[in-house]
């Protein structure tokens, strides 16, 4: 039988990685590099360059550097909650799940116990901090690292639903599980960031790839409810300056509207006012 070497190195993990000094020794271009995939996978995985929940992940067998320095990629996840009806899919819950099938099949075929292992000795990168559902995942799976970029304060900030429990605090209660997992945070944050500023905010630049859209354009992005919403779809930045004319109309349209209704009000106002005028 055949063995390949990045089955060779995930098979020679052992189950319980015990622990680890605290200085992260996986070079700054590496960690760079998987961030940008977790990105790249957004695309690959929903079709858009700027899905709605931008939420991608890469996982990594550091360990295995036949192919690259970078290490050996293993699988991604995008959130995929809507494609799937599954509210448990987010970005980190997918690729654990992506990379549990491909463990097990060809070329690894791993049995159920060692795929669980082998998860011990894989890093997960992720564009935004975990949730408490995936930190809690992310532990029980005891990955060797944790690696994010925007935190879950910006996403706060950007007005994104959470629950506010960072990594941090889960991690700190799962102390006592058998394994350890380094976090690496804030790693190209400033990349990742722009991914996250448009849902919740009108104003917000849509990221490259992607333009505002129309109010009553049909677009797929469950941001659009009823299409009265202006969201961000694929399509040229050279639309961006069309759209703006556009805006530009439309708020001058909606500023006359203003002001007829002001002028109509206040002629009711005169109608009413004058009987009693009258009277006097
Ligand atoms: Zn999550």
């Amino acid at each position: 039988m055949h063995l390949n070497p990045t089955y060779l190195a995930l098979f020679s993990i052992p189950w319980f990685v015990h622990a680890q000094d605290d200085v992260d020794t996986v070079p700054v271009e590496s960690r760079n590099h998987w961030m940008r995939r977790s990105v790249d996978a957004l695309a690959e995985l929903t079709g858009s360059p700027c899905p709605f929940e931008a939420f991608g992940s890469a996982i990594v067998n550091h360990s295995d550097t036949t192919n690259s320095e970078h290490g050996e990629l293993i699988c991604i996840g995008a959130n995929s909650i809507i494609q799937n009806g599954n509210p448990t899919l987010h970005g980190e819950i997918a690729a654990i799940n992506n990379c549990s099938r491909i463990l097990t099949s060809e070329p690894y075929n791993l049995v159920g116990r060692e795929a669980l292992g082998a998860f011990q000795g894989l890093s997960l990168y992720t564009t935004a901090e975990a949730c408490p559902m995936c930190a809690t995942a992310i532990r029980w799976a005891g990955f060797k690292d944790y690696v994010y970029a925007t935190s879950l304060d910006t996403l706060v900030k950007q007005s994104w639903p959470q629950i506010s429990l960072s990594s941090s605090q889960i991690f700190e209660k799962a102390s006592s599980l058998p394994t350890k997992t380094r976090m690496v945070p804030h790693v190209l944050a400033d990349e990742t960031d722009p991914l996250f500023a448009w849902q919740f905010n009108e104003n917000g630049k849509c990221p490259p790839g992607c333009r505002r859209s129309r109010i009553g354009e049909k677009t797929n992005n469950p941001a659009a409810v009823g299409d009265t919403k202006r969201t961000c779809v694929p399509g040229d930045k050279g639309d961006e300056d069309g759209l703006a004319g556009e805006l530009a109309d439309e708020a001058v349209a909606g500023a006359a509207k203003g002001l007829r209704g002001l002028w109509t009000a206040l002629f009711n106002l005169f109608k009413v006012a004058a009987p009693v005028g009258d009277e006097l």
